[in-house]
């Protein structure tokens, strides 16, 4: 049975690929296809339904059913039992459909006749293309052979439609990468980009997904096998002898580069008569697709690993390397999944935009985008699939939304927006030497967060006062391993250089909870945003702690050096870190190096608890800085980086400024310099309310500062004070409506 089952299922697909070569118009192929599988299938009916939008299916060629109903009838995703195949992405096959959970009658195809039903998914790496159903009059279950051969004319039809093989003249679908597409993700980074698309991996195409001669296939399956599994064995000798993790990783990896069940699998898919390539897509798209349903990270790193082995695999195979020979546009705009740091820091500031499918606010690709200043939308889902190499796109990072091949409307309006920005931007350069000085006669002092050497020109760009936050942690993310104290104390050193005498205000290393480093295990804590991170781990393990902090002292050199410790919960641990710089200090002083000029200690405020240590921590501390985003997700109890919580409660909730209005208050009693460096600091509305709650030094993006200070400049801080006490005597929730009133009352 097996035999001639194979055997049939070859012979189908050989005389598909026959209709294929024949010089028709799309949908006269589509037809001779569905008419083709009936007839090797024995079964009266066959139909093709393909997605016209993502939620709508339409019959598109049928071999009995009746000929009117083509493109008429229409169902949604999860409508009847086609839209079932359609929506779970899983077969079904009854025997008497009628009687079938989710039969949705359609008179107008005249199926009603038909008993039994075999529907399977067409689908590409992932994504849903539509379905593939054989009926018949006899009440029979479909065997499993049979339901495989159907798997697999599902796939060689995915196949060709990506292909364009149902376009053209007399079409039954409309081309592919053609129309306009809207996507909606997420902000990630602010700024609007326009240019063409550049994709990180670009797509292996597949062209011949049908067996000429099965035996030269499994050779060559086997041979490119072979080759991956060299590669995977070099990589892992490459790795042997560096960090345990990672050998950790690539042995997982090499595991499934020699899984049994993976390669019998493709090779039973060649037997059937799909193409080596095309069996290797096979496995790659079932694996997306239980990507897709599976929660467990474990499980999702493992079935990543697949995907990832299954596009070598596919490269191998097909010959087409990473280099395509495709040219990256003038304008490039990165389409990816995913990317990691080092990857996007190679890439650097050629880019005009990104937009990944994947990533997070808080991932370390998203704070390299950042850093470089370029416009980011995240969870753009289906992007990768849907551009080509080339298209037009425009990002809109303020909104988090992405036109591909936009339409000429859609096009005027995105530039008349960009060249509004441009305006802005020569406004903002218009003041980059002036003060941020507000009607009332009170001047703000403006610094820029930076984490990157690439960060650093826009000091002089900006016009910022200094770096009121180094985020020395990027440095560590975007390795593969701990970076030395000699490259650390050099990289310092240029920071320090190219900064001219203006202040950095070096935060030391915060890992842990969202900042992970690739060469440490991740401890498996159940809420790492309260677990052992930042300082927690520095004084800890002081081992790092100690070499970074040689590190900045080597790089002082002699000069003014400040530096601040982030998470400080409590006094004692700002003592206790302080007593380490001593140690520290000490150690150069015995070793007879330089010791700087002028040395402030702070520490970040971003737990409440800080904000009631005792006076002693506010008198002894050189400095406070505020860090917003922590603090405001320990205040409200809402995670930063959960996209459901994370907008539920304003920084401008009464709440919240009147705690920091404390906070300004211990200050100013004690004497303690204070700023404010979270993400709010550059947001021109809250920036203004910090203002007038007292803060006096504010530090945010580089590209914040030319809107802040434009804003400060034009306020009276005196009248927003006042707005924002009255907004608390009334008891409104967040201080945002009369403040914005305000400020449009005075514009
Ligand atoms: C903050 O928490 O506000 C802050 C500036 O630090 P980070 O965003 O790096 O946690
Ligand atoms: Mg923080």
């Amino acid at each position: 049975m097996m035999d001639g089952t194979e055997t049939e299922s070859r012979k189908l697909l050989r005389r598909l690929r026959d209709a294929m070569a024949e010089d028709r118009a799309g949908q006269a192929r589509l037809d001779n296809i569905t008419h083709l599988i009936a007839d090797s299938m024995g079964t009266e009916v066959c139909s093709v339904y393909l997605f016209r939008d993502s939620e709508t299916l339409e019959l598109c060629a049928t071999e009995g059913l009746k000929p009117e109903a083509v493109h008429e009838t229409r169902m949604k995703m999860g409508e009847g039992l086609v839209g079932r195949v359609a929506k779970t992405g899983s077969v079904v096959n009854a025997a008497d459909a009628p009687s079938a959970k989710g039969f949705r009658y359609m008179p107008e195809t005249g199926e009603e006749i038909y008993s039994s039903f075999l529907g399977v998914p067409i689908q590409r790496l992932g994504e849903k293309l539509g379905v593939l159903v054989v009926q018949s009059k006899q009440a029979r279950e479909f065997s499993a052979d049979e339901v495989y051969a159907l798997e697999v004319v599902a796939m060689v039809l995915a196949e060709m439609t990506e292909l364009g093989a149902f376009v053209g003249e007399g079409a039954a679908l409309s081309a592919r990468h053609q129309q306009a597409v809207l996507i909606r993700g997420t902000t990630g980074q602010e700024g609007a980009a326009e240019g063409h698309v550049w994709l990180h991996e670009p797509r292996v195409v597949v062209t011949n997904p049908i067996a000429e001669d099965p035996h030269k296939e499994l050779t060559r399956l086997h041979e490119a096998v072979d080759t991956l599994r060299i590669s995977v064995d070099q990589m892992l000798a490459g790795a042997s002898g560096g960090d345990a993790e990672q050998t950790q990783v690539l042995e997982a990896y090499r595991m499934f580069a020699n899984s049994k069940g993976w390669m019998r699998r493709m090779e039973e898919d060649i037997s059937r008569g799909l193409s080596a390539e095309a069996a290797v897509e096979k496995e790659q798209s079932a694996a997306r697709s239980r990507l897709s349903q599976v929660t467990d990270a474990y499980l999702r790193d493992r079935l990543h690993d697949l995907d990832d082995l299954s596009n070598r695999l596919l490269r191998i195979l097909t010959g087409q390397g990473r280099d395509t020979g495709a040219e990256m546009p003038s304008d490039p705009i990165l389409i990816a999944r995913n990317i990691g740091p080092a990857e996007l820091l190679d890439y650097g500031r050629s880019l005009k935009g990104i937009v990944l499918e994947e990533g997070s606010v808080g991932s370390h690709a998203a704070i390299v985008a950042r850093a470089l200043a370029i416009p980011l939308v995240i969870h753009a889902g289906g992007l990768v699939t849907e551009a080509l190499n080339g298209d037009h796109i425009m990002v809109d990072g303020d909104q988090g939304i992405v036109h591909l091949r936009p339409d000429d409307t859609v096009v005027a309006a995105f530039r008349d927006k960009i060249a509004m920005q441009a305006k802005a931007q020569e406004r903002y350069a218009s003041i980059r030497d002036k003060p941020a000085t507000t009607k009332c006669g009170k001047t703000i002092s403006l610094h820029m967060n930076a984490g990157l050497m690439a960060d650093l020109p826009s000091l002089e760009g900006s016009g910022a006062e200094g770096v009121g936050l180094f985020r020395t942690e990027l440095q560590f993310l975007v390795r593969n391993q701990m970076p030395k104290r000699s490259e650390l104390s050099a990289l310092y050193a240029k920071v320090l250089d190219a900064a001219g005498g203006k202040r950095v205000v070096f935060r030391t290393l915060d890992i842990g909870s969202d900042k992970v480093l690739p060469y440490m295990k991740p401890n498996d804590e159940p809420n790492p945003a309260l677990g052992w991170r930042a300082i927690r781990v520095g004084l800890d393990k002081p081992g790092v702690m100690r070499m970074q902090l040689q590190a900045l002292l080597r790089a002082a050199n002699g000069r003014p050096l400040t530096i601040m410790f982030p998470f400080v919960a409590q006094y004692e641990e700002y003592t206790a870190a302080k007593a380490e710089m001593q140690k520290a200090i000490e150690r150069e002083r015995i070793l007879g190096h330089p010791l700087p000029e002028k040395l402030e200690i702070g520490a970040m405020l971003e737990t409440p608890s800080l904000a009631f240590a005792p006076d002693k921590f506010y008198e002894e501390v050189d400095f406070l800085s505020i860090g917003g985003n922590d603090l405001k997700q320990f205040f409200f109890a809402a995670d930063r980086e959960n996209e459901r919580v994370r907008r539920r409660y304003d920084t401008l909730n009464v709440s919240f400024l009147t705690f920091l209005g404390n906070i300004v208050k211990r200050c100013d009693a004690s004497g303690t310099a204070l700023s404010f460096c979270g993400e709010d600091a550059g947001r021109p509305v809250e920036a203004v309310c910090l203002a007038a709650m007292g803060m006096r030094t504010l530090s945010m993006r580089p590209a914040s500062i030319g809107p802040v200070k434009n804003i400060l400049r034009s306020i009276d801080l005196d009248g927003l004070r006042r707005v924002i006490e009255d907004a608390g005597l009334r008891g409104d929730q967040s201080v945002r409506p009369a403040v914005l009133d305000y400020l449009r009352k005075q514009s």
